[in-house]
């Protein structure tokens, strides 16, 4: 049978594997058990669907049998199996999804033996490499299957990076038989106590405790047999080996033992070798109801979000389980989409063990486990963000772009669910605050919550309407992420309290009475000249106003109506949203040079050194204020000519 070639990023991962010093080379043990027992699931459901009784679940097993003489550890399984193909295709090649980024990562080419750690901690973390972690303490992998429904079996057989072969095979029962052949000892690395019952045992408590299946092994035991008659007393007495199977898991899965008999050790062990992490979980949940439905869930808030949480691929949803037994990998009913993140399982006694996902969707009681889960949730991370501020910004920076858009989406319904989770930048605390904490600072004048879009904390902070509401003693919440200031138009209130963005007209709501008379008389002044503005400017602007809210600036933009500045320059990129322009207000400021000189040519009447010169001015100016807000100018070449008339004078 002739040789295949492994595809190009699974060799490379498997020359790690091989060359690999990885410290924790005994998770090789962890993979390819829960592998067998995903197997297992697979079989017992698939068997349930198809209505098949002759698979009885009390038959299930794995079975480990190390042999010192011929120096291979054997892993079998009675589950599912694999066809010639599926050998050929899940052990052929990495997890597709994963090999992009692999190859990415590949690319970084340091190659320290601690980056070398490095990357297989990550990969093996990211990835979920699996079967091929066999390969770090195996020189020599065969893979004995037979299908479900085939009575066909085959061997895929491999000694690493140079490929692999596939042929026919004999096998009496379904399932699946792994057997590796043990690298010899090194210096470094006595690889042969993988062959040792005692460092067997160990490993299956450490990891695959809770495994709903037995994994039992044959061991050698010793006994003493019992004294002949007649034989003096002081005699040592006789002893005899003989085998026996020992089942090396409790089974007894982690949320059905007694909370204080877990440790959060076992906790986070569970969860990384169930979802694949190498960093432990930031929050464990843990819950049980008994009642109209009773359940158990154990529910995980991860460190970090795994390399696709952010894609288009990434599903949500939770494990579920009836009494133990799993019957759904994952149950999207169970979360909110704004709770995606979270990781977990539910164990019900009252759900069928044979329910299908249709009817799933419309199961009362999971809904109601559902809402329930939800609170739960809701309550730990509130509970996160008291315990422990510095983690609970940690977890924000990673998911909380998925709680801003949980609010922004459906129009809103569940902003009060989560709004009290949210937090934005404030130019006062210089960090990231939540609403209550901000309400909590506002003076009894204060009416609005104030924010101001843009693209970066700096930008922001040098923006000339922030310094005014700085100046006046107000905290501002900076959105520097795209969708914050949707969320907040969303949300429209927080407990009262309404939102108003510092770059919005209406910020002379905040004048006092005086003030404002003042300003509109002024502006009424200068009616002619602002209108002369206004039409030179055309269509570009709504208005052009004198302001008092600017400070450092002769002129800047405000919008009017619904669309904001930041808004346009969203929904600008979006390519599927047709152009939508805010309606903009050209302010300036009176008390500027600027504002004089611009009166002083308008008032020499028509000619190049008069209205000329101040229509010139106006386009500038704009163009300016544009640049300050970010968005682009829209007739770069006639600014230059403008500049250049200018200069030349
Ligand atoms: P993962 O388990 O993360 O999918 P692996 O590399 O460990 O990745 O395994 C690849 C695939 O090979 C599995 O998804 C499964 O379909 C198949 N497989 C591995 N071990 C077994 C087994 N003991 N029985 C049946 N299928 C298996």
């Amino acid at each position: 049978m002739a040789k295949k070639e492994f595809k190009a990023e699974s060799k490379k991962l498997l020359d790690l594997m091989i060359n690999s010093i990885y410290t924790h080379n005994e998770i090789f043990l962890r993979e390819l058990i829960s592998n067998a027992s995903d197997a297992l699931d697979k079989l017992y459901y698939n068997s349930l669907q198809s209505g098949d009784t002759g698979i009885k679940r009390s038959d299930f097993f794995i079975e480990l049998s190390p042999d010192k003489d011929s120096r291979t550890l054997t892993i079998t399984d009675n589950g599912i199996g694999m066809t010639a193909e599926e050998l050929e295709s899940n052990l052929g090649t990495i997890a597709q999804s994963g090999t992009m980024t692999f190859k990415e990562n590949m690319k970084s080419g340091d190659e320290s033996e601690a980056s070398k750690e490095e990357t297989i901690t990550d990969i093996i973390g990211q990835f979920g490499v699996g079967f091929y972690s066999s390969f770090m303490v195996a020189d020599e992998v065969r893979v004995t299957s037979r299908a479900y429904g085939s009575d066909e079996a085959n061997v895929w057989i491999s000694s690493g990076a140079d490929g692999y072969t596939v042929e026919p095979a004999e096998k009496s029962d379904i399932g699946t038989e792994i057997v590796l052949h043990i690298k010899e000892d090194t210096d470094d690395e006595k690889y042969s106590r993988f062959l040792e019952d005692f460092t067997l045992r160990q490993l299956i408590k450490k990891y695959s405790d809770y495994i709903h299946y037995p994994i039992k092994m044959m061991v050698t035991k010793t006994r003493e047999l019992p004294k002949e008659d007649g034989a003096p007393d002081d005699e040592e007495p006789k002893t005899e080996t003989y085998k026996e199977m020992e089942q090396l898991n409790s089974m007894e899965p982690l949320w059905r033992r007694p909370r204080n008999q877990v440790t959060d050790e076992e906790y986070y062990d569970y969860y990384k070798t169930k979802y694949n992490d190498y960093v432990d979980p930031a929050r464990v949940i843990r819950t049980s109801v008994e009642g109209v439905s009773s359940y158990t869930a154990l529910l995980f808030i991860p460190a970090k979000p795994s390399f696709d949480y952010y894609s288009k691929t990434y599903e949500k949803g939770l494990q579920l389980y009836s009494s133990g037994v799993l019957i759904m990998e994952r149950c999207e009913e169970l979360l909110p989409d704004y709770f995606n993140f979270v990781k977990g399982l539910v164990d019900s006694q009252d759900l069928s063990l044979n329910i299908s996902r249709e009817m799933l969707q419309h199961d009362r009681q999971l809904k109601s486990i559902a809402r329930n889960l939800e609170k739960k949730i809701k309550n730990d991370l509130l509970q996160f963000m008291k315990d422990d501020r510095e983690g609970y910004e940690k977890f924000f920076g990673d998911f909380g772009l998925n709680l801003k858009y949980g609010i922004y989406e459906g129009y809103g319904i569940n902003k009060d669910k989560i709004s009290d989770l949210i937090m934005l930048y404030s130019s006062t605390e210089k960090k990231l605050i939540t609403f209550d904490e901000y309400i909590a600072k506002m003076g009894e004048d204060q009416k609005y919550i104030y924010y101001c879009p843009g693209d970066t904390v700096e930008s922001i902070d040098r923006l000339p309407q922030v310094e005014a509401v700085k100046d006046k003693g107000y905290e501002v919440l900076y959105c520097t992420n795209e969708v914050d200031e949707f969320m907040l138009k969303m949300m429209g209130f927080y407990k009262d309290h309404g939102f108003k963005s510092v770059s919005e007209e209406e910020m002379k709501d905040d004048q006092t009475e005086e003030e404002k008379i003042a300003m509109e008389q002024r502006n009424a002044d200068n009616k002619e000249i602002l209108g002369f503005i206004k039409e030179t400017l055309g269509d570009a602007v709504v208005d052009v106003v004198l302001s008092s809210m600017l400070k450092s600036v002769s002129a800047a933009l405000s919008s009017r109506g619904e669309v904001s500045l930041e808004m346009e320059k969203t929904l600008a990129k979006s390519p599927t949203t047709a152009q939508v322009k805010a309606e903009k207000v050209l302010e300036i400021n009176p008390d500027s040079p600027v504002w004089d000189r611009l009166t002083e040519t308008y008032n020499l009447g028509d000619g190049p050194d008069g209205k000329e010169m101040t229509a010139a001015y106006s386009r500038l100016l704009f163009d300016q204020a544009l640049l300050i807000a970010g968005l682009p100018v829209s007739d770069p070449v006639r600014m230059a000519q403008d500049i250049d008339n200018l200069i030349a004078q």
